[in-house]
């Protein structure tokens, strides 16, 4: 894994951990959408897409600048669907030293 991956994997822990993401009931089937909220900017939020033939993408600038490689939001939904995030409370410590050094 690259750093610049690692980091936002890292961050994207931190985005689930902190439940700053939320799950918006589909209205239909073909597509599933979670609203992850930007890190810089509080109160706003992003958009997550999955489709029904598992195709997901970001509404976010970092994800649309990198040519849809997998952004934080991505991971935090990738994170927060699979509940990984409570097995270690303490990862958010750790996690925000790492990114910070
Ligand atoms: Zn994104």
């Amino acid at each position: 894994m690259s750093t610049a991956r690692r980091s936002r994997f890292a961050r994207g822990w931190v985005l689930a951990a902190t439940s700053r993401i939320k799950r918006i009931e589909p209205r239909t089937t073909a597509a599933q959408l979670w609203k992850v909220e930007s890190e810089s900017t509080p109160a706003m939020f992003y958009d997550v897409i999955q489709k029904s033939d598992g195709e997901t993408f970001c509404t976010c600038p970092d994800y649309e600048f990198h040519n849809g490689e997998t952004c934080k939001h991505i991971y935090a939904v990738v994170i927060y669907e699979s509940q990984i995030q409570d097995f270690a409370p303490d990862v958010i410590d750790q996690v925000e030293n790492a990114i910070q050094n």
